[in-house]
């Protein structure tokens, strides 16, 4: 008899995780299908420290093939770009992404798991391509480490986020945020003050920091906020908050939302997250896009559904710690429907925690873990720290040895050196 086939959308954080997590708990009970439209995992969060700090470019090291280590695991590997879905039938189109003109495929599932991510909606900004950079992806990292070595003058910084729109209909599960990320301008701050320093191109008092929320950074915790925010200014930083997002970039600086406008030379920005065009009206998203769920990232109605990462409604704010372990709630769900897993285990909800590892230069990091945004106690900070950039450094390093497979105690060891060392 055929096994049930489990389809997963999306080769990164979430979608590689849920993939080598559903093989290991449903063990051979299922077939496992991956699509994505590249044939490797982009390892987003030391992009920074990889432009700042090694001056190298990202694309020759934040890349891991993920070909190998589904094979592996058995899990078919398609390279190519969903471009719908129709969950009545139970289906997915795709088109093959190697070589243009491929004609489009369709795809039968059982469940299928949507680890899409989101769109990073740079082209809603005005006057972004010709005046914005950015260290989201290879390319935009790389456009900035060749923009700091020939064209920068050494002028003044805006670093920000643009406005996200967050789906209203979880808001009984996570709080709303006025901005999708914003450890990576936090980083970034620290980061360009250290570039700085290290060029002789001056203080971080050229820097302005701003948010389109009341606070920067708030799921990090009100308390963690403050301190960073205490030891930015301290330094010279500028801040400006509530500027409600960002109007237009223009050759001389950044016009805000709120009507008020920062001078800059370079602005480094951070967009609105977007879920992808093809999603958005369809039976299984909210109010923008994004895949609703329940906390075990199973949609409510449709009971073969699940979402993780970033694509997912409640994940919010959006980040790798919440895509690593809403994949694995996902592989949980999908090994108790197999009989692999008892539902008192598998029906435990993930713990959201807001944890981030930050570069700041030097060879020096911070550490933020809190969940005092979803109402926990809990608020740790640590800034300056060098055992902090170790480990994040370490932490990619053994992520790329066990191909995604980074073990168990990888995560709660790095917290717990990143608190007490
Ligand atoms: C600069 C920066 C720094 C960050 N630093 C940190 C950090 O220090 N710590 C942290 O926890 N988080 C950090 N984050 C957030 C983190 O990168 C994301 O939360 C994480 O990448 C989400 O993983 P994901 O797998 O859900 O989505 P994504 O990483 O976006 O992956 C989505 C995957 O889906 C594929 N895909 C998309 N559309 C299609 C399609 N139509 N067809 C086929 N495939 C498709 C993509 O190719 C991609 O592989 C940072 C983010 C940024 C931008």
């Amino acid at each position: 008899m055929a096994k049930p086939h489990v389809l997963v959308l999306g080769g990164n954080f979430s979608g590689l995780g849920a993939a080598q997590k559903i093989r290991e708990y449903a063990r051979d009970t299922v077939d496992i299908t991956l699509i994505d439209r590249k044939n490797y995992l982009l390892f987003v969060p030391n992009i920074p420290s990889e432009v700042l700090d090694y001056d190298r470019n990202p694309a020759l090291t934040m890349h891991m093939d993920i070909v190998k280590p589904l094979e592996e695991d058995d899990i078919y590997f398609i390279q190519g770009e969903v471009k719908g879905f129709d969950v009545d039938r139970q289906t997915v189109e795709y088109v093959p992404t190697e070589r243009p003109g491929a004609a489009a495929e369709t795809i039968h599932y059982d469940y299928v798991v949507f680890a899409l991510g989101n769109r990073l909606a740079y082209d809603d900004i005005e006057g972004f391509a010709e005046y914005g950079q950015t260290v989201s992806d290879t390319f935009y990292g790389e456009k900035l480490r060749r923009y700091l070595r020939n064209d920068y003058k050494g002028g003044p910084i805006a670093i920000g986020s643009d406005f996200f729109h967050q789906g209203t209909m979880t808001q009984d599960l996570v709080p709303m945020a006025a901005a999708a990320c914003e450890g990576p301008p936090v980083e970034m701050v620290f980061s360009m003050a250290t570039w700085l320093k290290n060029h002789g191109l001056g203080n971080p008092d050229k820097i302005t920091v701003f948010t389109p929320g009341d606070t920067i950074a708030e799921d990090a915790g009100l308390g963690n906020v403050s301190s960073i925010l205490k030891f930015a200014a301290e330094a010279g930083v500028h801040y400006k908050n509530k500027a409600q997002g960002i109007r237009r970039l223009t050759k001389d600086g950044v016009e805000l939302q709120d009507g008020s406008s920062i001078e800059a030379e370079l602005k480094i920005i951070f967009p609105d997250w977007q879920p992808h065009e093809f999603m958005k009206n369809t039976p299984i998203v909210d109010d923008q896009g994004f895949v609703l769920t329940d906390m075990t990232m199973r949609h409510p109605t449709y009971k073969n559904v699940f979402a993780c990462g970033d694509a997912a409604a409640v994940v919010v704010p959006k980040l790798g710690y919440l895509a690593h372990i809403t994949g694995d709630m996902v592989a949980k769900q999908i090994a108790m429907d197999m009989g692999r897993m008892e539902p008192a285990k598998a029906n435990i909800p993930p713990h959201f925690i807001v944890n981030c590892l930050g570069d700041m230069g030097d060879k020096k990091a911070f550490f933020i873990n809190s969940d005092s945004w979803y109402g926990g106690k809990m608020e740790q900070l640590k800034v300056g720290s060098e055992v902090v950039f170790l480990l994040k450094a370490q932490y990619k390093e053994m992520f790329f040895r066990t191909k995604g497979k980074v073990p168990d105690w990888g995560i709660p060891f790095a917290n717990f050196m990143a608190n007490n060392f």
